[in-house]
């Protein structure tokens, strides 16, 4: 094998070519939208000098990633930009809990909760070291789950909280700001939350606002796929946009790879459209029973000043989550599961802004939500939004300068990967957080010679880590017998 061809140049895409041409391949990108950065774009979408993040937009996944650490990817200009405030979460009651690097932000937020949340995330603290804890869960975490652990005492203690329900794991919290807090971030998996390994995303995702924070990257999230392209085309990769892959066949036209790997930074479904008959069928049957879950529903706005947040430090966080009580959000994703719009869906607002002031355009901000909504919703969340922002910071509304709105079947017009706006590319069911997309222990192998998968459908599943292409791009190297950079810098 001397070449490989990437289907889709996603964050997960980019990473598994870059993994391929560090190895010495000749390798092609092929991306169907005329920008590559798949969930990681950036753009203009509202007033003209405002900068929005269209996709992806807070990365403490980014911040976690081994891989992208190794890359070294400030030599092409990614610089992380923290808040002051990683994570808030407002209550009616005026309360709201914070979370970020800063330790005394759960002291001062979190009252009698306060010593526990120490107790839970201790294995966050100290990820500065480079080799605490923090490190070694998300060695072991951000990889798939059947593996023989190199940490194991440490993983088992991640692990003994990780499989609980997250309905289980919040009431280990005696009040509603922490209990919401935790909730929250375990919402992320748009899911029912009161199912087994459910903890497992609130876990990691709070752990790291502890650890290294939920950062933005300055100038947009398009600066993380910048890197990675400026990175792969440094080892003499390239990258072709505009086209649209539909059959294996398209791909020869390309790029000359008789014997050479293809990985997909699709979705199942889309493996099946352009490589369906070349799959063994065990594999096909398993892609087609492959679950996509509730969808994202997208409001951008441009807005005249600060939010008027009812507890002001809401107005320094990066990260805002709007789903009120632990009980309200579990109750709200659930209804999304069920097919049922929610009165008050839970809502991620990002103040990007906050941490990289150059988003603004004088007193006008970007503000960034999504709600989740069911699969293939075909409604307007926007009010929905908009009420729940204001349910949190009334007069909200009247400085509202401009909106733009994408909806489940906008968001996977852009991006087919986005099936019924699902953005996680596959369900985070019990079964799919173990087993993505099917149960094997090889992964990443579509069980055809030199047919990879390596999107978010794979493990360690959604975020911009890059991991799913890494493990996949090692995977492709393993069994064509190469030598493999792997992490080395
Ligand atoms: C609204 C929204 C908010 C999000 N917020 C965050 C966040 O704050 N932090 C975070 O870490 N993650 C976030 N995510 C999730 C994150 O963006 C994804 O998990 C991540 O981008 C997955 O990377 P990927 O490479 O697997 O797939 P993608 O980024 O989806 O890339 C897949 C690429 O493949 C291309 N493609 C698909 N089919 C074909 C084809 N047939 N031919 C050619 N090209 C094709 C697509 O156009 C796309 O460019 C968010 C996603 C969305 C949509």
């Amino acid at each position: 094998m001397e070449s490989a061809v990437v289907v889709g140049s996603g964050p997960n895409g980019l990473s598994a070519a870059v993994r391929l041409a560090r190895a010495g391949l000749a390798v092609t990108v092929v991306e169907q939208a005329d920008v590559p950065g798949g969930g990681a774009r950036s753009g203009e979408a509202t007033l003209p000098g405002l900068l929005h993040d269209e996709c992806s937009a807070f990365h403490p996944m980014g911040a976690a990633s081994p891989y992208i650490a190794a890359l070294g990817l400030e030599r092409h200009g990614l610089r992380w930009r923290w808040p002051t405030v990683d994570l808030a979460h407002p209550l009616d009651d005026g309360r709201a809990a914070l979370a970020g690097r800063d330790p005394g932000l759960a002291a001062q937020s979190l009252g009698a909760d306060a010593d526990r949340w120490r107790r839970v995330f201790a294995w966050a603290h100290r990820a500065s070291l480079g080799e605490g804890p923090f490190d070694q869960v998300m060695a072991e975490a951000l990889r798939p789950l059947i593996h023989v652990p190199r940490h194991p005492l440490v993983l088992g203690r991640f692990g003994a909280q990780a499989v609980l329900p997250a309905t289980v794991l919040s009431r280990r919290f005696a009040d509603e700001p922490a209990r919401a807090l935790f909730m929250g971030a375990a919402a992320h998996q748009f899911g029912r939350l009161d199912i087994p390994f459910t903890s497992a995303v609130g876990m990691v995702l709070a752990g790291a606002a502890q650890a290294v924070g939920w950062p933005v990257a300055e100038g947009g999230s398009r600066a993380i796929t910048d890197a990675l392209v400026a990175e792969l085309e440094s080892h003499g990769g390239r990258i072709t946009t505009g086209m649209r892959v539909r059959s294996l066949e398209q791909l020869r036209e390309v790029a000359c790879t008789p014997d050479g790997a293809v990985l997909f930074d699709t979705a199942p479904q889309g493996v099946l459209a352009i490589a369906g008959d070349a799959l063994p069928p065990r594999v096909r049957r398993a892609l087609q029973r492959f679950r996509y879950g509730p969808a994202a529903f997208k409001v951008d706005l441009a807005v005249e000043g600060p939010i008027p947040w009812t507890n002001a430090d809401c107005g320094r966080a990066g990260t805002v989550h709007l789903g009120g009580t632990a009980a309200e959000i579990a109750d709200s994703e659930s209804a999304t599961v069920r097919g049922e719009m929610p009165d008050r869906p839970f809502v991620l607002l990002g103040q990007q802004y906050v941490a990289d002031p150059s988003r603004s355009r004088g007193d006008a901000n970007p503000v960034y939500a999504y709600a989740h909504v069911p699969h293939g919703y075909p409604g307007d969340a926007t009010d929905a939004i908009i009420s729940q922002i204001e349910r949190f910071a009334p007069g909200f509304r009247e400085r509202i300068l401009a909106v733009s709105v994408a909806g489940p079947c906008d968001l996977e017009v852009r991006n087919p990967n986005y099936v019924g706006g699902d953005i996680g590319a596959g369900a985070n069911t019990a079964r799919q957080l173990v087993f993505r997309p099917r149960p094997t222990a090889r992964p990443y192998s579509l069980g055809a010679p030199g047919l990879y998968l390596c999107s978010s459908a794979t493990p360690p599943g959604g975020g911009v880590h890059g991991m799913c292409g890494f493990h996949a791009a090692g995977a492709a190297l393993a069994d064509a017998g190469l030598s493999d950079p792997g992490l080395a810098g």
